[in-house]
């Protein structure tokens, strides 16, 4: 017998808000194509691959000391890449980075959130926001989209000054409906709020807006733009998020960030990884083409995509979207049911995948 099993989780004095509650996560089936994370499908390529292998080796020589705490190097190449994709200069005291853009996002809360403060999301949106709000005590807002899924800024902004919020998150492309905010839109949120806005950017590759971050300099005090290479960079599995803001921003997540969080492996082989990140970057292009070829088909197959500035298409419409879901993975095709009545999501996958996906589409029942 495993030790301890005779304790059940109910038996544990947890938090009362956490009773009850499941651990967030998709189905991980082993299915032969996987559409269903929003990851970039196209792995690293070998150049890539050889020369993280490399910079871990370098590391492992001094894995006896810890790593640069505030992980200048790494932070300085993020910055540098910001810089050139977005024309705004910016540099190393602007960039914060962590493991994930949920860690990103879940210091953010732990700073500027807390027990009395509140979290105001546009939804249906991406569901980590108010799971990262409740762990962190943030009451959660929750502000409902317009019935197409797009964000009315106007009405956005008026609610946003009813509210009050201590942050307003908007996800730009936004998951899991996939468009985007323009600056306009954003301006009026930001001229709405009170205190914090984070424009959570994980799909920003893929999108035809500009970024939010050409407006650090307009709302310094206010606006954090949330990234992540877990998407456009392909590296998921490496955990690097980080975001853009003004330097004070940056010194308040210092207050609340672990020692060491990102390790030297982690530091070392995200460095190397934005090395390649033109090869990784050229993916973008592909997926985003597949994108438009999925959309268009799935038109034709008499579905009703969404518009999509991302990686993935939100579409209906389905009598019972979890049957349908089922009925997917019984194709061998694994995409998510997001929760949203009558749709389901698809991430883009290679072109082979999207065909066997789009294959799969002209049998599931709607
Ligand atoms: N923000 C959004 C909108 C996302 O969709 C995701 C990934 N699903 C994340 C943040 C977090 O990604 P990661 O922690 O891998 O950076």
């Amino acid at each position: 017998a495993i030790s301890g099993a005779e304790v059940t989780l109910e038996a544990l004095p947890l938090r009362e808000d956490l009773r009850g509650k499941t651990p967030y996560g998709a189905p991980q089936l082993d299915v032969p194509v996987r559409l269903n994370t929003n990851e970039n499908p196209y792995p690293p390529p070998d150049e890539l691959v050889a020369d993280v292998a490399e910079a871990v080796r370098a590391e492992a020589a001094s894995l006896h000391r810890y790593p640069d705490r505030d992980a200048v190097a790494l932070r300085t190449d993020l910055a540098d890449y910001l810089t050139v994709s977005t024309r705004v200069v910016l540099g190393e005291a602007n960039v914060w980075a962590a493991n994930g853009s949920n860690e990103i996002l879940q210091q953010i809360l732990q700073a500027f959130g807390g027990p009395g403060r509140s979290a105001l999301g546009f939804e249906p949106s991406y569901s980590m926001h108010p799971i990262i709000a409740s762990g962190t005590r943030t009451d959660w807002v929750p502000v409902p989209r317009r019935p197409d899924f797009s964000l009315d800024a106007e009405r956005a902004a008026e609610l946003v000054r009813e509210r009050r919020p201590d942050i307003v998150f908007v996800t730009s492309p936004n998951n899991p409906t996939g468009g985007s905010i323009p600056l306009a839109g954003l301006r009026a949120v930001l001229d709405a709020a009170p205190r914090i806005v984070v424009v959570d950017e994980a799909y920003a590759e893929f999108s035809s807006q500009p970024s939010a971050v050409e407006l650090i300099s307009e709302y310094p005090a206010k606006l954090i733009v949330s990234r992540t290479m877990s998407k456009a960079f392909a590296f998921a599995g490496g955990r690097l998020g980080y975001l853009a803001a003004a330097p004070a921003i940056v010194d308040a997540l210092q207050l609340v960030r672990l020692p060491y969080h990102l390790s030297k492996l982690t530091q070392a082989a995200a460095r190397a990884a934005l090395r390649h990140a033109d090869a990784t970057l050229a993916t973008v292009h592909k997926l985003a083409a597949e994108r438009d070829r999925v959309v268009e088909s799935l038109l034709g197959l008499g579905f009703t995509p969404v518009p999509s500035d991302a990686n993935f298409v939100l579409f209906g419409q389905f009598a019972d979207a979890p049957a349908s879901w089922k009925s997917y993975a019984d194709h061998g095709v694994l995409i998510r049911d997001v929760g949203i009545e009558g749709h389901l999501r698809v991430s883009i996958g290679t072109p082979e995948e999207n065909d066997a996906f789009l294959e799969a589409s002209k049998e599931v029942p709607r």
